[in-house]
């Protein structure tokens, strides 16, 4: 006994008409947003070999802060680490002189 048990024939396999490329077709790196405000491919600063951090630039540093006063984060901002922190920092220093506010009052 032993033709038993059952012989695996490849059942009619002929009709192939799948070919496997179902790749690629991708989600792209896009996602999200839309609203690019304040997206910057590289930092200002390194962007910008001739500008510099500086606190007293005032109007420079505006551009990192929001109109309330806070520091804007660097996904947003689009600084690198280096001059984000660089950034923070105469921020903090700037407002010491009062050249920038720590909070900007909001009278509805
Ligand atoms: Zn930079």
């Amino acid at each position: 006994m032993d033709g038993n048990g059952f012989k695996k024939d490849d059942r009619g396999r002929s009709g192939g008409s799948r070919d496997g490329r179902e790749r690629g077709g991708g989600m792209g790196e896009e996602r999200g947003g839309g609203r690019g405000f304040g997206r910057r491919k590289v930092c200002r600063y390194c962007a910008d070999k001739s500008l510099k951090v500086d606190y007293k630039n005032a109007a420079e540093l505006k551009y990192f802060i929001t109109e309330r006063g806070k520091i804007v984060p660097r996904r947003i901002s689009g600084n690198c680490a280096r001059h984000q922190r660089e950034v923070a920092t105469a921020i903090k220093r700037s407002r010491n002189v009062a050249l920038l506010p720590y909070t900007v009052m909001q009278h509805p």
